[in-house]
């Protein structure tokens, strides 16, 4: 992987679902980085600090991403892969003390979100074939009694533990996935990463997925939110120590045959990929749970993503259907400056 400089910023990745917009004016000197890995593009800006110290926390943070590869991988060789293993045969097994804060994380959203999102489901993600780095990817519909039979194993991340021998799950269905959360996670990381440096204005973007930390010059960092549809939604704002997280239904499928199309987020309940929410977008402080907001409201549709909101404290929310229409908190409209004469529909969280 090969750490690549760049002089001018750049606006765009084809797959991001996010893009940095410049400010056109009160800007301050912004170095940026991006490298490529998890799958993901990431690029790093960071305004008013020296090329010394930004091409340091360049180099800090491309380890980061790097030790998020090696360790999260859910089908390569990875300490998550030996843990699966692991927990399969009913063994226990050591793990370092950032997977298990991870793994705390996740038990957290999973209650949270009354499990929607739920990183235990591994298997059943891999039955759809969505462990692969190639989408759209191309298959058959997994059977339909398989999927029942582990959607009936009810795996949970409840059901690990820490034992004097390491970490023991009691239901050997429990496969580890951290694809909706890891992101988030490792964005908190680099932010706390980027401040022990003395960074104070910065933005890691990862494929769209970002965290930003003070501002860009006298003004504050400004991202777009991409279209699942096509184009840009609209223009957000961002505030310092916030992540912006979307999930969506419309990047990573499997088309069948006749040309069906079923989206990588699966319903826990059910084994089945989501349907309702094209995308979700979720603007937080923490980032694991941004991340795991994001991918829990696609799940959650549109008849309980409020209540979810409700019991997330998740203020900022702006989902789409497969009309395109847009769907928003009020917290979100204040913020985000929707593109032309779109307009969304205003959604309450409040109880
Ligand atoms: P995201 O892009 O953050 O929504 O994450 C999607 C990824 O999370 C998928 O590619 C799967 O690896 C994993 N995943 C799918 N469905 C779920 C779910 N209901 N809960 C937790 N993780 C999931
Ligand atoms: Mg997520």
């Amino acid at each position: 992987m090969q750490l690549r400089p760049v002089k001018t910023p750049v606006l765009a990745a084809v797959f991001v679902a996010a893009l940095l917009l410049l400010a056109g004016c009160g800007r301050s000197t912004v170095h940026e980085a991006e490298f490529y890995v998890f799958g993901t593009m990431v690029q790093v800006s960071i305004a008013g600090a020296s090329e010394e110290l930004s091409n340091q926390a360049f180099a800090l943070l491309q380890g980061r991403f790097q030790k998020m590869h090696r360790d999260w991988h859910a089908w390569e060789p990875s300490q998550l892969t030996a843990i699966n293993a692991a927990f399969a045969a009913g063994k226990p097994i050591k793990v370092d003390a950032e997977m298990l804060e991870l793994i705390r994380l996740s038990q957290q959203a999973e209650k949270q979100t009354g499990g929607r999102f739920n990183p235990a489901i591994g298997e059943l993600i891999g039955l759809w074939g969505f462990h692969t780095s190639n989408f759209p990817m191309h298959g058959p519909v997994p059977n339909g009694e398989q999927l029942a039979t582990l959607v009936a194993r009810h795996p949970s991340t409840s059901d690990i533990e820490l034992t004097p021998d390491g970490l023991y799950s009691r239901n050997a269905a429990v496969q580890l996935d951290f694809g909706g959360i890891a992101k988030g996670f490792t964005l908190d990381i680099a932010g706390a990463e980027l401040r022990r440096l003395g960074v104070q204005n910065a933005i890691v973007n990862a494929g769209g997925d970002l965290r930003a930390d003070g501002t860009q010059g006298s003004r504050p960092w400004r991202i777009a939110i991409k279209n699942p549809l096509g184009g840009v939604l609209g223009a957000l704002e961002i505030r310092a120590d916030e992540s912006v997280f979307t999930s969506g239904n419309y990047e990573r499928y499997l088309e069948t045959a006749n040309n069906e199309r079923y989206a990588h987020i699966i319903e826990p309940a059910t084994g089945r990929p989501a349907r309702e929410v094209m995308s979700a977008t979720v603007v937080g402080k923490d980032g694991w749970l941004a991340d795991a907001a994001a991918t829990a409201f696609v799940v959650a549709g549109l008849s309980a993503w409020s209540d979810l909101a409700h019991a997330l404290d998740i203020k900022m929310v702006l989902l789409t259907d497969a009309s395109g229409q847009i769907y928003a908190t009020p917290e979100m409209l204040e913020r985000v400056e929707l593109t032309g004469d779109r307009q969304a529909i205003v959604l309450s969280h409040e109880k």
